[in-house]
């Protein structure tokens, strides 16, 4: 790492790591500032020492089409650390009616696969497909749920559950063109762009111990238990990081990536007028006796018709997600468990009882609710503040709260201060 100017990243999440990364590959000297113990934010790992597992706080589904977090996971060497089908199958199951059936979209760009009355999704007809194009030419103000008025089938087992897992937000308030930006990198570059892929071993062991390997070697400097609590700013420049003990006079060389979460940057930095509602997402654990494998040996199930939108399996932990979690605030966990394990044995083929272990994991402000008010008012990296740029998923990335948005957001970031 050169002598030159140092930049001081706040904030070990993805959005961090990655501006820590791609600075620290470039040469510059970097000190990476995370307030919790550990990094990775809201993508990260533990030990549950009563389940005696590695858990991710969440499950977490990427698509061969997010280059951005698949070229920091090559940085990091980490690209081999994700796991999915050799080719692009999304299995779904209606809890209701037990019908199963496979999403598996063409090769290249044409959806030829619509055309197919066996891969068509069961109840849906080229018709209902059409409604399409409304989500293209959705205006900035447009809900989801008013692009695509028509309901039956193909609202019930695709553009509900789709909304929901994209954007974490109801189609009824998510932005249409949020959505539309997440087909359009994806779905809509063919069956190469979208192929579920997810953590083989943990979160952490692809996301973030790779990445603080990369910057410690590269000479960074990593310190926990950092908590910003305030920045001195004047007109043009940022003068002092204040943090709980430590007041970090800058150098007039030197550079801030602010890469925390959008309600502590709001906080800190008030006349940026951040205001984004958090969004809850709930998850569930559960440790078999024995490693199960889901139908065709995927990693991952659909699920209709239940509580959870998604099952995913590793090993002996049989994982459930319920996105925009809102209803279940006041849920107990213990009806909760009832709940997501009686899905579970129906989906798995298990007999009911008896229940096996289960962690339930609730994060209230997984992400930001993705609504067409919040995507109007997305900072983009560049501040007003010669020295200071912001990463965090919440920035105008043109996607809504995911890995890929926080990572693109951090690659922005160290843009801005590497000029
Ligand atoms: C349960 C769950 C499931 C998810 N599922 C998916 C999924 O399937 N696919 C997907 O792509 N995305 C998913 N996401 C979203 C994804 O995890 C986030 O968008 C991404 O991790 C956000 O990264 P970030 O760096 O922007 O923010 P964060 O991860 O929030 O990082 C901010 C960091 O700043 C630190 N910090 C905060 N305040 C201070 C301070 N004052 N001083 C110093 N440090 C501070 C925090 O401790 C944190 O480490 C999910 C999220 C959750 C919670």
């Amino acid at each position: 790492m050169s002598g030159g100017p140092t930049t001081h990243i706040v904030g070990a999440g993805l959005a961090g790591l990655a501006a820590a990364v791609r600075l620290a590959l470039q040469g510059r000297r970097v000190v990476l500032y995370e307030a919790a113990p550990q990094a990775g934010g809201r993508c990260r790992s533990y030990e549950d020492k009563q389940l005696g597992v590695t858990l991710d706080n969440g499950n977490h589904l990427l698509l061969s089409g997010n280059r951005e977090a698949l070229a920091y996971l090559a940085a990091t060497g980490a690209a081999d650390s994700l796991v999915g089908p050799a080719e692009t199958r999304f299995p779904f199951l209606d809890l209701a009616s037990g019908e199963r059936w496979t999403v598996e979209p063409s090769a290249g760009r044409l959806p030829w696969w619509l055309l197919s009355g066996e891969r068509r999704i069961p109840g849906s007809s080229l018709g209902d497909w059409l409604e399409t194009r409304h989500l293209a030419l959705a205006g900035p103000q447009t809900t989801v749920a008013q692009a695509i008025r028509r309901r039956g089938a193909l609202w019930r087992r695709f553009w509900q559950p789709l909304t929901v897992a994209a954007l974490n937000t109801q189609p009824e308030e998510g932005s249409a063109r949020l959505l539309w930006e997440v087909l359009r990198r994806s779905f809509l570059r063919g069956a190469a762009a979208c192929r579920p892929l997810i953590a083989r071993d943990s979160l952490a062991a692809s996301f973030v111990e790779p990445a603080l390997a990369t910057v410690r070697r590269l000479g960074a400097e990593v310190r926990f238990g950092w908590r910003l609590r305030a920045i001195e700013r004047g007109e043009t420049r940022v003068g002092a990081l204040l943090f709980d003990e430590v007041r970090l006079d800058l150098d007039p060389t030197d550079r801030v990536v602010l890469a925390v979460t959008p309600w502590v940057a709001g906080e800190l930095l008030p006349e940026l007028g951040l205001a984004f509602e958090p969004r809850p997402i709930v998850n569930a654990h559960i440790v078999l006796p024995a490693a199960t494998r889901l139908p065709a040996e995927l990693p991952l199930l659909g699920l209709i018709g239940g509580t959870a939108e998604w099952l995913f399996a590793r090993g002996r932990v049989v994982s459930l997600t319920v996105s925009a979690a809102e209803a279940l605030a006041d849920t107990p966990n213990e009806a909760l468990s009832e709940r997501l394990w009686a899905d579970t044995a129906r989906a798995l083929n298990l007999p009911p009882e008896p229940r096996p272990p289960l962690r339930i994991l609730r994060e209230k402000r997984a992400t930001f609710a993705a609504t067409p008010a919040a995507a109007a008012r997305r900072p983009g990296a560049a501040t007003g503040w010669a020295n200071l740029a912001l990463a965090g998923d919440y920035t105008a990335t043109d996607l809504p709260s995911t890995i890929e948005g926080a990572i693109q957001s951090g690659h922005s970031a160290a843009a801005v201060v590497g000029r």
